[in-house]
């Protein structure tokens, strides 16, 4: 069947809850990926940074299959072979003692919203039911009604009230509003580190650092969504780390599940963590034996291949080729690690199609910005094929 084929049938039969560049993907490799057609194209999205590890990472596919072979769900109504070996390397892997494992990056948000609730009520000592959580302006934290309640993007909330109460929205960046937004019913302050989905918006120098300390001094909870910068995307383990920042709840997806599995998951201490008994929380997937083995793999082939360190030196390289390009339409570029992004001064979107007649996938964010995130397994010589590229769409005009 032809890509005209596919598109037709996905646009007949799925909701329109997306706006897909036209373009069918049937096969992928590493940074690489084909359309039915046989042609091919360079990922910069990486399924929004859930690829960190390339697409079909050889060792995770194997992990995969390996894993496909013995046992693939138990629920957690048992024990399985796999989760109990994740859970620690994951421990190890953010410094925290406690994982609690989820699907998608909203259920892990939904699950670190019901940690820091029970928490306040239990620990902290707010009355029951006046827990307030601290959020940013222009956040993106997941579609489900608790997350979509506290999101600043109209169109992210039309028509899909009632909301759930409790949460305060702060200017992202702005450490004075933090400290006015903060009673003694706060339980937690929910960040992004670098805001992703807002355009690759990083917050101004210092503001996480003084943020952390606000939240110690206040006894606020400080819970950092990496779901979309961990895991070596921004050039570091997480975001968190460029500002030598702990938080208290790790909120992770994405590519924990290296472009593979959903799994997604919240790393806290057993203060934090001891607040679920038996039947508070759970979910049928979370944490079953194939996404575990998976994710394991996709840890691995991070540290092996020294991801992080990788995502630095090439994002370094590229933020700085991108501003060399001279055109009108560029306005400002945001970089950290491979995680940027290119503000232009017009609509993204017919950029991101002339980009991808160049034989390159991006996609728009926020109507006027193209992020550039592309698999961290990349290398310099494919990001001057990238640039070529980039360079000729944006000095066509
Ligand atoms: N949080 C952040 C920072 C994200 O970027 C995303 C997805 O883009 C989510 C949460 C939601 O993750 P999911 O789409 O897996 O529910």
């Amino acid at each position: 069947m032809k890509s005209t084929t596919f598109m037709e049938l996905s646009n007949t039969y799925s909701a329109h809850n997306y706006h897909p560049l036209p373009i069918v993907i049937s096969r992928a490799e590493g940074i690489w990926v084909e359309d039915p057609e046989g042609n091919r194209y360079m990922d910069m999205l990486s399924a929004y940074s859930a690829l960190n590890q390339g697409h079909r990472h050889p060792k995770i596919i194997q992990a995969l299959k390996d894993q496909a072979d013995m046992v693939t769900l138990t629920s957690r109504a048992f024990h399985s072979s796999t989760a109990g070996l994740f859970y620690h390397k994951l421990s190890k892997y953010t410094g925290k003692s406690k994982i609690l494992a989820m699907n998608t990056g909203a259920e892990a948000v939904e699950t670190a919203v019901k940690a820091v609730r029970r928490w306040a009520y239990r620990v902290k000592g707010v009355p029951e039911n006046q827990a307030e959580i601290i959020v940013c302006d222009g956040n993106f934290h997941g579609r489900t009604i608790t997350v979509t309640s506290f999101s600043s993007s109209p169109e992210y909330k039309k028509d899909f009230g009632p909301f759930t109460p409790g949460f305060k929205i702060i200017p992202y960046g702005d450490l004075e509003a933090l400290e006015q937004a903060i009673t003694p019913h706060t339980a937690a302050f929910l960040v992004e580190p670098i805001q992703g989905e807002s355009g690759i918006m990083i917050p101004p120098k210092g503001f996480l650092k003084a943020a952390e300390a606000l939240c110690r001094k206040h006894n606020v909870l400080l819970v950092a969504d990496e779901i979309q910068t961990g895991f070596g995307r921004t050039g570091r383990r997480f975001a968190s780390d460029w500002d030598d920042v702990t938080p208290d709840v790790y909120v992770m997806g994405k590519a924990l599940g290296g472009g593979v599995m959903p799994i997604s998951a919240i790393a806290a201490d057993g203060e934090i963590l001891d607040v679920f008994e038996p039947g508070s929380h759970g979910s049928t997937f979370g944490g079953n034996p194939l996404a575990c083995a998976v994710a394991i793999a996709a840890l691995e082939v991070l540290e092996e291949e020294r991801l992080a360190e990788r995502s630095e030196r090439l994002g370094a390289y590229f933020a700085e080729k991108l501003a060399a390009i001279r055109s009108p339409l560029v306005k400002e570029i945001r970089a950290r690690g491979l995680f940027i992004g290119l503000e232009l001064n017009a609509a993204a979107r017919p950029y991101c199609e002339q980009l991808m007649t160049e034989g390159l996938l991006c996609k728009e964010t926020h109507e006027t910005t193209i992020r550039f995130a592309p698999p961290l397994i990349i290398d310099q010589a494919d990001i001057d094929w990238a640039l070529e590229r980039i360079e000729a769409v944006l000095t066509s005009v």
